[in-house]
């Protein structure tokens, strides 16, 4: 029988919860795990000329949509401003209340970006994810995903983990198609998300596979 896990998402922006681990989210849910997203900012930058309440309201609900396409238990808001970013997600308040999302949570397993993300707040959350881990000496499996970079990354020596998402691989899309605010940008990118998700089926020998590196 399987023993019923706890698996926490650490990411910055309410979609990369999806577009990184979606649909091993959606593969743990389907097996009756709790799979908690935690997303920093609220993404009020991407429409400037609505209120910051107003669209984080939407994209708030736009990922509460995608949560529910998933299986996920829940998905919370730090409500991180943007322009500030890095300098809250190092804040003493933020870390706080990292350390004590993995207490209360005891994960089994977390997923966060990795460390080499092209986008610096994406670094920035696994900085802040991995020096709460030090601070609470929390040990558990913990995985990095990529958001965007199709391709390998040089210097990377973690042990690769491939889950096979072909069964919940239309939950994914059917997830990041909940982000209609972001609609122009999510039509544009669809297709890497296929490519990336065959690209690593043929390594992972499987038709669709999403890959994370260990990290801890
Ligand atoms: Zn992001």
């Amino acid at each position: 029988m399987h023993k019923k896990q706890t698996v926490l998402v650490f990411c910055a922006h309410s979609d990369d919860q999806i577009f990184g681990p979606g649909g091993t989210a959606a593969k743990y849910a389907s097996q009756g795990d709790d799979v908690i997203s935690i997303v920093f900012a609220c993404g009020e930058l991407t429409h400037p000329w609505l209120k910051r309440r107003i669209i984080s309201e939407i994209r708030k609900n736009e990922a509460k949509d995608a949560d529910r396409v998933i299986g996920g238990k829940d998905v919370l808001f730090l409500g991180i401003n943007e322009t500030e970013f890095l300098k809250e997600a190092d804040s003493d308040w933020v870390k706080g209340k990292i350390e004590h999302m993995i207490r209360h949570y005891r994960p089994d397993k977390i997923f966060t970006h990795s460390k080499d993300d092209p986008h610096s707040a994406h670094r920035a959350v696994n900085k802040t994810v991995i020096d709460a881990l030090e601070k609470t000496k929390y040990k558990c499996d913990t995985y990095a995903f990529d958001v965007w970079n199709p391709l390998n990354f040089r210097g990377r020596n973690e042990p690769k983990m491939y889950v096979n998402i072909t069964d919940t691989f239309s939950l994914k899309i059917k997830a990041l198609k909940c982000f209609k605010s972001q609609w122009v940008t999510m039509i544009s990118l669809l297709w890497s998300v296929y490519l990336r998700a065959l690209m690593n089926g043929l390594d992972a020998g499987c038709k669709y596979a999403e890959r994370f590196y260990k990290i801890r």
